[in-house]
């Protein structure tokens, strides 16, 4: 047997390298090994548990950006609705519905470059409003931020902004050419130093080699991202990606395990494009996994919410919901807390090291 990453019994130690990190992308190792290793690392964090993201699509299409794999990119021609920000009255009634569907965080989520001064205020007032009113844990994903808007959102309770990295830095220009790979860094340092807690990760399958998915696992661990959403590119009509990658329902749960032997402790998600990708093979994913989207991404319907707790429950998972919460000693709720997020920035960084 190849041991996949020299895994020690505390928790929060890899020493996975980057080269096993590929072999597990290869067919060198069986996946049955890889399914057993990764979950021995989920069940360590997470237990059994599966939180359950619902997205809020609360303003759609006129993005001034052009990245190849969204329906909303400039020139897109995608045939989606566009529509200005929703009302609060709306946004505050959907986030009642998720809540009533069992989610565990509701995500808002606009497009464009970034918020403007007046969306930022909104958005501020409904983070304020649904944590307070409805006891729900709230991801904002608004695109780039600068320190006034990090710190207005902190300032309403937000704990997490999501901001993916999409993909490794040297493939980075084969997506996207309005922005760089560097500004989308930026925004995750700021988000970091206003103590808010990152939810970052990827879309495979836009052309990148499995190095390149390698370096995104490892990018994260750098900047402690507590959260990775790892997506599967729908190949929306009018995409630009130039040569999509084929992915087996096999790749993808290779690269989910290996996002969690590369990053034990962070939350990982099957997120957007699960059903098509990963297809009969969905709950073998949250052996690695230990979160997902129910009710559609975006611009893409998804599995409805009942149909998909028979699936976690099916497989033996429970969904976890905030009361629930973690099973960690005194010492780790308090690591994990969001009070403290910026020890545990600091924590995974002198922790979990490569
Ligand atoms: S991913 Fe965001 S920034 Fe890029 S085109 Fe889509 S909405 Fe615009």
């Amino acid at each position: 047997m190849i041991a996949l990453a020299e895994q020690n019994t505390s928790k929060t130690e890899s020493k996975i390298t980057k080269d096993r990190a590929l072999k597990i992308l290869g067919d060198e190792i069986p996946l049955t090994q890889i399914l057993h290793e990764s979950y021995l690392i989920r069940q360590e964090f997470f237990s059994n548990k599966v939180r359950i993201h619902v997205l809020d699509n609360i303003q759609n299409g006129y993005c001034p950006e052009d990245c190849g794999y969204c329906a909303q990119r400039k020139g897109g021609n995608s045939g989606i609705q566009e529509y200005p920000m929703k009302s609060e009255g709306e946004i505050f009634s959907d986030a009642k519905m998720a809540k009533e569907k069992g989610a565990y965080r509701f995500c808002m989520v606009s497009a464009g470059t970034g918020p403007n001064d007046k969306n930022i205020d909104r958005l501020s007032g409904l983070v304020r409003k649904i944590t307070n009113e409805l006891g729900l844990k709230v991801c904002v994903s608004a695109g780039i931020l600068d320190e006034n808007k990090a710190e207005k959102l902190k300032e309403a309770g937000l704990d997490r902004y999501n901001h993916n990295i999409n993909t490794a830095e040297n493939h980075y220009g084969e997506i996207c050419s309005t922005h760089t790979y560097q500004n989308r860094l930026q925004t995750l340092e700021i988000v970091k130093k206003y103590k808010i807690g990152i939810c970052s990760g990827l879309i495979v399958g836009l052309g990148e080699s499995k190095k390149d998915i390698v370096e995104v696992a490892f990018e994260l661990k750098r900047l402690g991202v507590l959260s990775i959403p790892v997506n599967f590119f729908i190949p929306i009509a009018g995409h630009a990606i130039k040569n999509p990658t084929n992915l087996s329902p096999e790749l993808c749960i290779r690269i989910l395990a290996m996002f969690r032997l590369v990053n034990p402790d962070s939350e990982i998600r099957m997120a957007a494009g699960r059903e098509g990708h990963l297809r009969s093979m969905q709950a073998m994913g949250l052996y690695p996994a230990n979160s997902l989207f129910v009710s559609g991404y975006l611009n893409v319907k998804g599995s409805n919410a009942s149909e998909t707790l028979k699936m976690i429950q099916d497989a033996g998972f429970v969904p976890e919901f905030e009361e629930g919460g973690f099973d960690f000693a005194t010492e780790e709720e308090h690591l994990y807390s969001q009070d403290n997020i910026q020890n545990l920035y600091k924590y995974k960084r002198n922790n979990v090291s490569a």
